[in-house]
């Protein structure tokens, strides 16, 4: 099938059209044809390189929802003009433990990334969701509940379940005071996501330029990390924290900010930190852990829970001939909310 999508020919290089083809339908294929795509700071750093040599071409995008065009003959839960989405992954290898748990983010043979990954049976390089379809296997393709907006869905399928995972992991619940550090993409659905689990949140920020956006998001308050004494007025009041920021970053500045036996989770920066002081995690029995997205049947949980619940990201629309600019803000971290791209605005011709 003959496809378009924008994609970076190399590091820090803009992305442009590119022309590609996605594969045949497999027995267990479902072709889907893209509405609309997050724009994660993770696609950023993958174009960028800061991960590492990619594949280029690559296409990035994996907060992927859309209607399903076609159907391999054994697909069993989908059909033509469901609402359908794609995450982070589009296949694992679906035998270990892991993915026996519904871990498949975690497969011990590697999951499959949506983009810049050889696919297990062709080798050919995955291609995201800056494109207007995607062939995916049944077991990686989520539902869109009947009362979701699909065109503000989109951001739910990374942003969304990498924050519930965690919210999940550490049994959020009614009282549990939650700060989330860095209001953008991922920070701002940890806050709707908690505070819809009855956690009192608090916005960790650069400043106080967001304060008003963290508010409106459900959270309690924002604290400025610069402000050293509301940082250490803030000292030993926070059960779980969602740190998101997406550079090597100093974690001592934010240990203290926790109780005892309080958890700062870390699912922003992947790659060297600032070393870490030992003394505020032995003194207080704190801990620091990390968290990948979230298992599929998860990733559905988050989007059910966002039907119930009527939580949207908050989207902002662009074309995608927009996106290069949409990219240097996101490297900036000026925004509180999510991009999404109109794949009505690109034509395969
Ligand atoms: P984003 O929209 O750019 O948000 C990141 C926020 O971090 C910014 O809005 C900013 O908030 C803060 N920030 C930015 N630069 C900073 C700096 N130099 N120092 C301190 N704070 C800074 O990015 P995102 O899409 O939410 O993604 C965040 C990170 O999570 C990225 O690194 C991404 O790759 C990663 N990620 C991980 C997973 C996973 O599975 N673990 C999944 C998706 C994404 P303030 O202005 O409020 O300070
Ligand atoms: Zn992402």
């Amino acid at each position: 099938m003959k496809t378009i999508g924008y994609a970076a020919h190399s590091a820090d290089a803009k992305l442009v059209p590119y022309h590609f083809e996605r594969r045949e339908l497999r027995l267990n294929d479902v072709a889907i044809d893209i509405r609309y795509c997050g724009v994660c700071h993770s696609d950023l750093h993958t174009v960028n390189g800061d991960w590492g040599p990619q594949p280029y071409p690559v296409v990035p995008g994996h907060e992927i929802v859309g209607v399903v065009s076609a159907v391999g003959p054994e697909v069993k839960h989908y059909k033509v003009g469901d609402r359908v989405a794609v995450g982070c992954m589009v296949d694992s290898c679906q035998e270990c433990d892991q993915c026996h748990n519904h871990e498949e983010q975690y497969c011990r043979n590697g999951m499959t990334p949506t983009y810049g990954a050889p696919d297990r049976l062709s080798g050919e390089i995955t291609q995201g969701g800056y494109s207007k379809h995607i062939v995916v296997r049944e077991e990686f393709v989520l539902r869109i509940p009947d009362s979701l907006d699909l065109s503000r869905s989109a951001p739910i399928l990374c942003a969304g379940i990498t924050t519930f995972s965690p919210l999940r992991t550490w049994n959020v619940g009614e009282g549990t005071r939650v700060g989330v550090i860095g209001l953008g993409g991922l920070g701002h659905m940890a806050v709707k996501l908690a505070a819809a689990m009855g956690a009192e949140v608090t916005v960790i920020s650069r400043s106080t330029k967001k304060e008003a956006e963290a508010k409106a998001s459900g959270a309690r308050g924002l604290l400025a990390s610069t402000d050293q004494a509301a940082m250490q007025a803030a000292a030993n009041t926070f059960d779980l924290i969602i740190d998101t920021v997406p550079v090597k970053h100093d974690l001592n500045l934010y240990v203290p900010l926790l109780d005892v036996d309080g958890t700062l989770v870390i699912v922003g920066q992947i790659g060297p930190m600032e070393e870490p002081m030992t003394m505020p995690l032995v003194f207080g029995r704190r801990r620091v852990a990390g968290s990948l997205i979230g298992g599929i049947a998860e990733t559905q949980e988050v989007l059910d829970f966002c039907a119930e619940h009527q939580i949207y990201p908050e989207c902002q629309m662009i074309k995608m001939d927009e996106i290069n600019d949409a990219f240097e803000h996101l490297a900036q971290g000026d925004f509180a909310h999510r991009i999404v791209i109109d794949m009505a605005s690109l034509s395969v011709d």
